[in-house]
């Protein structure tokens, strides 16, 4: 298995076989961890990168089985926040330091290209870099939004497993997916994607394969969660997955693709405490402290036991500010971009 890893870490290739072993076998928690987070040093350095996130809309018209926010979830209040509401969450997130926004929502289609593109010019002008994470969209769609100042997207697969997947997804099409992922890197889009782990029925097979295809994309960025049963849906008596298991998962993805910006994950801090900060010492890189009032925080129930639900976003970027610094790590200053390493790859 030192032998695994020592290939891993020189030449950051691994096949399906030895990503299995690395994921099932006991002893290789503590070297995989280890190799990770050396790769993390090496190509990203010890800055943390922080992305401020908005929640600006829970409406979803999809379905998907795992999440509290699907169309068919009557338990849960909806809101949608109109532009200027957007543009007070993002100045106050810049006054506080952030210098990338991230604006999630369900798959909401009242926020047409044409009634967000004002609000990324504007949001722009705070000298942000801007993340969009608002599911399937057209070409067409996807174009209009870069030209209106989208810098990045995450759109995880969440399984490679095409049956599996669209078991789970209810009227979407896996290969949909993957073309929407294609567009937005051929649109000039920093790309990110990731998976969820520990879905029912998912193999560990399958989780191998999502590493090699988050590698085979040449992914920017990789966001790899639990899957946390939420009571709301139909999986709610489901087992969900584990911390570890979504840990090597992560540090599998830091040692395929050394250069990735690797957020730890909120999701990873609802199953462990102070999880984001072992994420960060296992492969990751960026964390994404929630700039929404904790009036809607509650609303957007991905998941139970969503973490900081009654905290200001001034609160949060200073706990993490703090957490980060006292495991030895900076807060980055710019807006951290993926740097490749060409020649090392
Ligand atoms: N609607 C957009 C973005 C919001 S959902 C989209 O689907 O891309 C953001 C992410 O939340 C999803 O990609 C999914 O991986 C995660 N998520 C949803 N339900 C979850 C659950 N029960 N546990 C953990 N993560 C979940
Ligand atoms: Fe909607 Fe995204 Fe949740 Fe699916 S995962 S129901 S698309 S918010």
């Amino acid at each position: 298995m030192n032998t695994i890893l020592a290939k891993a870490e020189q030449t950051h290739q691994l096949t399906e076989a030895e990503l299995v072993r690395l994921l099932t076998d006991p002893d290789a928690t503590v070297p995989l961890y280890a190799a990770a987070d050396r790769v993390r040093q090496k190509y990203v350095g010890d800055q943390v990168e922080l992305r401020g996130l908005i929640e600006f809309s829970n409406i979803c018209k999809q379905n998907c089985l795992y999440c509290g926010l699907r169309r068919d979830n009557r338990q849960i209040p909806r809101y949608r926040l109109d532009g200027e509401t957007i543009l007070e969450f993002g100045r106050r997130a810049a006054e506080l330091g952030y210098k990338t926004l991230v604006m999630q929502s369900g798959e909401d289609e009242a926020f047409s290209p044409e009634r967000l593109a004002p609000v990324l010019t504007e949001l722009k002008k705070l000298g942000v870099a801007l993340t969009l994470s608002i599911g399937e969209k057209s070409r067409e769609e996807y174009a209009a939004l870069r030209a209106a100042g989208a810098d990045r997207y995450l759109l995880r697969i969440e399984t490679t497993d095409k049956a599996l997947y669209e078991k789970l997804d209810p009227g979407m099409s896996w290969d949909n997916r993957v073309r929407c992922l294609r567009d937005l890197k051929e649109l000039g889009y920093e790309v990110g994607t990731g998976s969820l782990v520990g879905l029912p029925g998912q193999t560990v097979e399958s989780m191998a394969r999502d590493v090699l295809f988050f590698q085979e994309l040449d992914a920017d960025m990789v966001g790899i969660g639990p899957f946390i049963p939420n009571p709301d849906t139909p999986l709610a008596s489901a087992d969900g997955g584990t911390f570890d298991l979504a840990c090597r998962m992560m540090a599998l993805t830091r040692l395929l693709l050394p250069d990735a910006n690797i957020p730890a994950t909120t999701a990873m801090e609802t199953l462990q405490p102070d999880g984001r900060m072992l994420a960060l010492q296992r492969g990751a890189n960026v964390v994404m402290p929630n700039v929404t009032d904790t009036d809607y925080r509650k609303m957007y129930m991905l998941y139970p036991g969503k973490i900081c639900l009654n905290d200001a976003p001034a609160d949060c970027r200073s706990c993490v500010t703090d957490k980060i610094m006292g495991i030895g790590r900076t807060v980055s200053q710019n807006q951290g971009f993926r740097r490749k390493h060409r020649s090392e790859r």
